[in-house]
């Protein structure tokens, strides 16, 4: 049977064949999944338990349980200071992908351009063009990938309606700094661009990096989305819980249209992420404790290897390694260095062309086995 157009143009990712072939070899170590080992905290899964047990079973508000909007605007409120009503400025979603979806759905209009800072996670642009726009790649400035606001400011035509910000990045690891923030804002201010301000992992940082978000900075509250996720911060990616924060107007369209897609996030998820953010942040500062000794284990491991280097990441739990000196482009490293020494990557053109001399480790697997990993890449590259 025939499919649609726009379905002939979402193609099965780079990540899922490589994350199939892995399954031909034994003893294969994966560092492809930005899904982390670490569990969920104990009393977050008592929460979503308990709800079951009690029979809060059932569909919710399209918007979300509005315990939990409530619980979501005074996390941000507490954050940046400024308030918003979770009866008309907060979503509940599936995952953030689902608040993505929602609001690049609800916003774009076909033909219209999102401007999207590479190296970028890649399911962004696939929603874009699942909803009849254009995403357009904006390269970094090679040193650091830092954003460059020249080449942004270059890439606005007047179709573009929207930009998609990610900071800490996937999979880069880079932290926006305030002034490339408020560069930002003065091309959104000046050409009225919605900012989608992806926060996924706004609470993984390492060393003393400071995280701010585009909505500090003044007149960008109403030309922002926030968007964030209960994934990464408490290691929830199962429960599918995430959440926008912003417009009126779009949390409202975001509302209609997730009453006919999803109806609601999961009702016992939703209980579970109330416990998440009202409880103790104690497993979260581990957690990240976790991941920055992890990086540096692998920044070190990695830099000591002929051929590989990478920067430290300031935040995320990827490392984004530059393999350019082996000659070989990201997808055809990742697929030897399976082959021969059973470790997964995840090529870095999955990220854009800006990407293709690399690849990218995500620290989601225990210390042992991302040693172990580090060893057979090393091994790997003596034997080229
Ligand atoms: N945003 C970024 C940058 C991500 O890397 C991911 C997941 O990898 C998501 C959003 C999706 O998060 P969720 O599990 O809440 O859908």
């Amino acid at each position: 049977m025939q499919v649609s157009n726009i379905a002939n143009e979402i193609h099965p990712s780079l990540t899922r064949r490589l994350f199939d072939k892995a399954k031909e070899y034994d003893n294969v170590i994966d560092l492809t999944l930005g899904d982390p080992d670490y569990p969920t905290p104990p009393e977050v899964c008592e929460a979503g338990c308990k709800a079951i047990r009690e029979g809060k079973t059932k569909y919710t508000a399209n918007a979300g349980l509005l315990e939990l909007r409530t619980a979501v605007a005074e996390k941000v409120k507490n954050e940046t200071g400024i308030e918003y009503d979770p009866s008309k400025n907060v979503i509940i979603t599936v995952g953030a992908m689902g608040a993505l979806y929602l609001l690049i759905k609800s916003y774009i209009n076909e033909g219209d351009e999102v401007l999207i800072p590479a190296p970028y996670w890649i399911n962004y642009g696939q929603m874009v063009t699942m909803s009849g726009g254009v995403p357009v790649a904006v390269s970094s400035d090679k040193e650091g990938f830092a954003l460059s606001t020249e080449l942004l400011e270059k890439a606005v035509t007047p179709r573009t309606r929207m930009m998609i910000i990610n900071t800490p990045c996937n999979p880069t690891g880079e932290v926006y700094t305030k002034e490339s923030l408020e560069a930002i804002a003065k091309i959104a201010k000046k050409n009225t661009l919605l900012v989608v301000a992806d926060e996924a992992y706004s609470c993984i940082l390492f060393d003393d990096a400071k995280f701010t978000s585009i909505i500090d900075i003044p007149g960008m509250r109403d030309l922002t989305i926030l968007v964030n996720s209960f994934s990464k911060r408490y290691s929830m990616t199962g429960w599918r819980v995430g959440y926008a924060v912003g417009d009126e107007n779009i949390i409202s369209a975001m509302t209609r249209f997730q009453e006919n897609v999803a109806s609601c996030c999961p009702q016992s998820s939703q209980y579970a992420a109330i416990a998440a953010l009202r409880g103790s942040q104690d497993s979260v500062d581990e957690m990240v404790k976790g991941y920055q000794r992890r990086r540096d284990m692998v920044v070190e491991g990695i830099n000591k290897i002929d051929k590989l280097s990478c920067r430290k990441p300031q935040g995320t739990f990827y490392v984004f390694v530059d393999i350019s000196k082996t000659g070989m482009n990201s997808s055809d490293f990742s697929f030897d260095l399976l082959d021969k020494a059973q470790v997964a990557v995840v090529p870095g053109i999955t990220y854009g062309e800006d990407g293709d001399s690399y690849v990218r480790i995500a620290l989601t697997r225990n210390d042992e086995e991302i040693r172990e990993a580090i060893y057979r890449m090393g091994k790997y590259i003596n034997s080229l």
